[in-house]
């Protein structure tokens, strides 16, 4: 097996090839082809905070409106030390195919600072949020571009751009951003919403492949807000969680962690996940990907499941909470085993379609119940899953590929309606 390469690893290149495959069945003419494979406009802040020991830093920060023929932009901020400029180009891009697939009326964006929150205080961290969207203030808006959270940012970032924007704009705009705090204008149902549409996901698969959810074994990489409320959610309606891993390890168990407890221990007592009393075996973050699993979860970064690793993955459903989590290379591979995969523009949807609903309701000043969400979350999942999965079923390709052409074609008939202005 060839080593994994540094191409490999470049998640925008992942997100081209398939971009490429799926434009190629799709039969997309030369100048729409174009038009969509590369970003609409990408901007890059550098942005000047004191830090709190008085000394001025300089950060780095970028924001991509990958399109927006069907909407305004959508895409979170992501604060991490390794953001790159092409990451973001290509999480951007998801973001439009992703809103495409579950065929909610906006474009895809992203964003992202250079930065590692965990040696930032709350101080500096409002500072540089303020700053970057003072930068941005003429890019975002409830119909340009609106923000979301994502890696390292929460509700508080969220709230910090509201007030930053409607500051600027001289009124208040909850719209501008979604994955707010519910006391202002956030919905119900937001927090858990990643995670439970990707729960929705594999009910579907489950459903498809004839298989229960009681006993159904579970290993979930990343412990945050998608991986953390997507197990909270899957205990409660009977899968076992046998595996979980956070950026300090893994932890494998095949009776089945408590998650209650376990989220407990990470959340509520701030300690290692890994160090967790309740049982289980320590190991990498890595390793829990490879044990035999009915379902295999990567919901913390991308290229988890590589060229390198992907023939030890032993799950029946992959479902792909994080975006990019497998590289293109992988995909092939994945295929062969048979694995019957839930693609992340699908399976990590349920959270852009909450904050739909939550942009939704901050228009019309009008907030809904939990239960109300969650049936149209419900509802937008299964229709979702069922148009991949017959494209893919009808057009012999597989679930990854049949969700980029659903979306592909969904923007590009946009697109041809618009017109090209000149
Ligand atoms: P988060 O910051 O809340 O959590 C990330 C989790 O992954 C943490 O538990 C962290 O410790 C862990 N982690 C980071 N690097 C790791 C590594 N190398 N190995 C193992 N664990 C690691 O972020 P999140 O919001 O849960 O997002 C996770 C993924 O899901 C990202 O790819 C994000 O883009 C995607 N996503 C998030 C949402 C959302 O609503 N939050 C929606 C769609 C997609």
């Amino acid at each position: 097996m060839s080593a994994v390469t540094s191409d490999e690893l470049n998640v925008y290149k992942s997100a081209e090839a398939r971009f490429e495959i799926a434009a190629k069945k799709l039969n997309l003419e030369e100048g729409i082809y174009s038009y969509l494979k590369y970003p609409s406009k990408e901007i890059t802040v550098y942005i000047p905070i004191a830090r709190d020991n008085g000394k001025v830093e300089v950060f780095t920060g970028y924001r991509v409106l990958h399109s927006s023929i069907r909407g305004p932009g959508k895409g979170g901020i992501r604060f991490a030390p390794d953001v790159s400029i092409d990451e973001v180009r290509a999480l951007a891009a998801w973001m439009t195919w992703k809103c495409a697939v579950v065929n909610i009326p906006f474009g895809g964006a992203k964003g992202g600072v250079i930065c590692d929150p965990t040696k930032l205080s709350k101080n500096e961290l409002e500072r540089i949020t303020r700053r970057y969207t003072a930068e941005l203030s003429e890019w975002f808006g409830p119909e340009r571009d609106v923000p979301a959270p994502d890696i390292g940012t929460n509700e508080q970032t969220m709230a910090w751009v509201m007030d930053t924007y409607s500051m600027h704009v001289r009124q208040a705009t909850t719209a501008v951003v979604t994955g707010k705090p519910l006391e202002l204008g956030g919905s119900q149902g937001r927090k858990e919403a990643t995670g439970r549409g990707l729960m929705m996901c594999c009910d579907n698969a489950l459903a498809k492949l004839k298989m229960k959810r009681e006993g159904c074994r579970v290993i979930i990489q990343g412990f945050g807000n998608v991986g953390s409320q997507a197990a909270i959610l899957m205990q409660e309606a009977g899968y076992k969680i046998i595996g979980v891993a956070d950026i300090h390890g893994g932890l494998y168990n095949d009776k089945g962690f408590d998650v209650p407890k376990l989220v407990d221990w990470v959340y509520g007592q701030r300690k290692p996940l890994p160090e967790f009393p309740g049982g289980g075996d320590k190991q990498t973050a890595q390793e829990v990907l490879f044990h035999p699993t009915d379902i295999l979860v990567p919901a913390a970064t991308e290229n988890q499941i590589t060229s390198g690793n992907a023939n030890r993955v032993e799950c029946k459903i992959l479902c792909e909470g994080a975006n990019g989590p497998t590289t293109s290379h992988a995909d092939k591979i994945i295929e062969d085993k048979g694995i019957f995969i839930i693609p992340d523009i699908l399976g990590n949807a349920g959270g852009v379609t909450v904050s739909y609903f939550e942009w939704v309701q901050d228009r019309q000043g009008f907030f809904w119940r939990e239960s109300e969400v969650n049936e149209r979350l419900q509802d937008v999942m299964d229709q979702s899953f069922e148009q991949v999965v017959r494209y893919a079923e009808t057009h012999g390709v597989n679930n990854r590929i049949a969700a980029y052409i659903v979306a592909i074609d969904r923007v590009a008939r946009a697109l041809k309606l618009r017109g090209i202005y000149a």
